[in-house]
């Protein structure tokens, strides 16, 4: 199986040419697709080069706002290339708007101002790793089952000014649940104390697909080591900046962010 959860990718050859990349997934913005082009060849996408498997794995990902039309062309010597036109089904996301709030001054701690700065940074070195393995081939289960508490691309708007779209989808559980691996991977990143995000873990899951944890009670493994899909990594709690215990769960290609729940698939009880 290329990926759990995702129908087949919605495809539509670009020109004469028969598309011959095999594409699995969510075509659809916040989905990953996992595509095998012909060995050898080398793969772009949206014209970007991304990495390809000695057997022609690569990953394509869409953002929450990605235009509807992505190219992804494969080329190889001494062969025709190969070019298909993903159509890229455009969500509509929950957007709240709070007006009337006292425009109250927040003056950040210049303290805790760094410590934000130096966690993203950690949190930006993770998602800049490309390796070669493909440990997302098999799929995503979910990490922690619970009432999906807050959902992908959703948006508060503050007195007029909007924040920054929820990047993850959170899941609430009771203090103490077990949250387990929901891919094969590596531990890129432990961290006992982030400032908004509290007990944090990250893991590496290959091509430059990355995924977070934060807000645990508990860590249960160590930097750079490999976890297998359903091995426990931490337990659920409310560490750093929330409201209660729950799991915030990312997964990004990269520095784009996606849906987790797309890779999932439905919650099963
Ligand atoms: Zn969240």
């Amino acid at each position: 199986m290329l990926a759990a959860g995702g129908g087949l990718a919605v495809l539509a050859t670009g020109s004469a040419l028969a598309c011959d990349l095999a594409l699995q997934g969510q075509a659809v913005q916040g989905g990953l697709v996992v595509g095998r082009a012909p060995i050898g060849a080398s793969v772009e996408v949206a014209g970007n080069p991304v990495r390809v498997s000695s057997d022609g794995l690569f990953l394509a990902g869409f953002g929450r706002d990605a235009p509807q039309a992505v190219t992804i062309s494969a080329r190889r010597p001494g062969a025709a290339d190969i070019e298909c036109e993903i159509a890229v089904d455009p969500r509509t996301y929950k957007i709240s708007r709070i007006d009337g709030l006292p425009s109250r001054k927040v003056t950040p701690n210049p303290a805790d101002v760094a410590r934000i700065r130096a966690d993203n940074a950690a949190i930006g070195r993770v998602r800049k790793r490309d390796t070669p393995s493909a440990d997302f081939a098999g799929g995503f289960i979910w990490p922690l089952k619970g009432r999906i508490s807050g959902v992908f691309g959703s948006q508060r708007i503050l007195n007029g000014k909007p924040r920054r779209p929820h990047n993850g989808v959170d899941v609430a559980a009771p203090k103490g649940s077990m949250i387990v691996a929901p891919a094969p991977g590596v531990v890129a990143l432990v961290h006992a104390d982030m400032f908004l995000t509290g007990k944090t873990v990250m893991l590496d899951h290959g091509h430059g697909l990355t995924s977070v944890y934060i807000h645990m009670s508990e860590i249960a493994v160590k930097e750079n080591q490999r976890v297998e899909q359903g091995d426990a990594i931490g337990r659920v709690g409310m560490t750093g900046r929330a409201t209660g215990p729950h799991l915030h769960w990312g997964v990004s290609l990269f520095r784009t962010h996606l849906d987790p729940a797309l890779l999932a698939g439905p919650m099963k009880p």
